[in-house]
């Protein structure tokens, strides 16, 4: 394919991602398709020769299309949002286009020093304390890594090697293996499935602690777990805090969480995937309050701030920790900026580098502090809007309502709240999951698609309650 080929193509690609995103919302939210229908639309062999560019798109259209789950849709209201958005489009188009593999700084000297400067742009846009910013006199500074599932376990391994270092400098005939059998970690049993698969791939002990009647870990129940395991002859070492569960969006108590990380000598890292994008909005920081105790904090603008994925952002108090965990030189990567510019290599477990800087300075400059904050308080005022609806009818409850998340349930037992979700998702009208709250199924209403409006709100809840309303009919009979 030559340049012009390359034009036409990329011309007509866009084209149709346009008309898509404009018509997503009429398309069925849920794919239709069985597993394997794409194995009978393709063939089991590649192409001999090169195909036009035409037949390819074309297929694109009948084989991909009928399989795609619309996250855009505005009746999306599964998980926890991922972003997408023009101006984030386009910066991975044009990081593909560049072709560069950001694994030093001398590699492509724009990948490292446009990722310091949006880390510092987004980190005082959140408030972090001065301390984690690149900018900062200390060894504070951010990072962008791929997902938060990463950054849970790169923070697991940097706390660890520290905490090996730290206890063999003052016994030093302690060996590095007994140390490391005796770390345990802990964090709340709301956490996400990321949090206890940092501590299998990091083989420490992963302690999943109980929640408050809010679903907040709460400091007594974190002191009294490391007093057991001191009792134990366990070594306490890292403390994942959530600021906004998956499930229902809680906010541990980090104020209580960190003076006892802080007395403890534990790390603490604060993992803030979805809610951390609400902190660019003042009237939210409150939930933040303990943020000075963390040793490192991360969200990912990939989920709420319009960022396309992939786009982890993470900052260290202190990175040097990070960078002496994972330092493994090699004379071919060796260059004569050493020291004045981050070599972010170290900083994550690949070597290689996207350059994920690109779409969010499109995105930061295209929309702005302020229409970021709008999209972020506007979704927040669609969640209340449905917990309003909610409220309304008698029959159900609302269980949670944080940020843009709702969960809710028929009242009474829980059978007939898990009959009515199973009849909404085999109606594919609107997309959403289900969690668990006080060990009780519920329902999560997330407002997920930059293009959800009321009216698409509206629609989801005359969903819940036409199907309810069948539900009861039967009951009747
Ligand atoms: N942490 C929380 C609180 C989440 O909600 C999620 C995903 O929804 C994750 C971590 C994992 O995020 P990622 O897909 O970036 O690994």
């Amino acid at each position: 394919m030559d340049s012009k080929q390359f034009r036409e193509f990329a011309k007509a690609a866009v084209d149709y991602i346009a008309d898509y995103i404009d018509s997503v919302e009429d398309r069925p939210v849920l794919s239709g398709v069985s597993p394997n229908y794409l194995s009978e639309l393709i063939p089991d062999e590649p192409p001999q020769t090169g195909e036009a560019w035409q037949e390819v798109l074309q297929d694109v259209d009948r084989i991909i299309m009928p399989g795609l789950t619309h996250w855009m849709s505005p009746h999306f209201h599964a998980y926890y949002p991922t972003a997408c958005s023009f101006p984030a489009i386009v910066g991975e188009l044009m990081s593909a286009g560049f072709g560069c593999v950001g694994l030093s700084w001398v590699a492509s000297p724009a990948y490292t020093e446009l990722e310091v400067v949006m880390m510092n742009w987004l980190g005082k846009l959140l408030n972090l304390p001065e301390e984690f910013l690149n900018c900062s006199e200390g060894p504070g500074g951010g990072v962008i890594q791929g997902s938060a599932s990463e950054v849970t376990f790169v923070a697991l391994l940097t706390a660890k090697e520290k905490k090996v270092a730290d206890i063999r400098s003052v016994h030093p005939e302690i060996s590095e293996a007994e140390i490391k059998g005796k770390l345990v970690a802990y964090s709340s049993n709301q956490s996400n499935s990321s949090v206890e698969k940092a501590g299998l791939l990091g083989s420490m002990t992963m302690r999943l602690l109980p929640v408050d009647d809010k679903g907040q870990l709460r400091g007594g129940t974190l002191l009294e777990a490391i007093r057991k395991d001191k009792e134990q002859g366990l070594i306490p070492c890292y403390v994942v805090a959530n600021l906004g569960t998956t499930p229902t969006c809680a906010f541990d108590k980090l104020e209580e969480l960190g003076p006892i990380c802080r007395d403890e000598e534990i790390w603490l890292h604060v993992d803030a995937a979805y809610a951390g994008t609400a902190f660019i909005c003042p009237e939210y920081r409150h939930l933040m309050k303990g943020i000075d105790y963390a040793d490192s904090f991360n969200f990912n603008p990939h989920k709420w701030m319009l960022v396309n994925f992939d786009c982890s952002a993470l900052w260290m108090r202190n990175a040097k920790h990070l960078v002496e965990a994972f330092n493994v030189e090699r004379i071919y990567l060796k260059d004569q900026h050493k020291g004045l510019a981050p070599e972010y290599r170290h900083w994550q477990i690949a070597l290689g580098r996207r350059f994920r800087a690109l779409k969010l300075w499109f995105v930061l400059r295209i929309y702005g502090v302020e229409g970021i904050q709008k999209h972020v308080r506007g979704q927040i005022a669609l969640a209340k809007f449905f917990e309003d609806l909610v409220r309304a009818d008698p029959r159900f409850e609302v269980c949670t309502s944080n940020m843009g998340l709702v969960c809710f349930k028929l009242k009474g037992d829980e059978s007939p709240t898990i009959k009515l979700l199973e009849e909404v998702q085999k109606r594919k009208n609107i997309f959403v999951n289900t969690g668990h709250f006080q060990g009780r199924h519920v329902i999560r209403f997330a407002i997920c698609s930059r293009l959800t409006e009321r009216r698409h709100v509206e629609f989801a809840w005359n969903e819940f309650c036409s199907v309810a309303n069948i539900l009861e009919g039967r009951k009747m009979e």
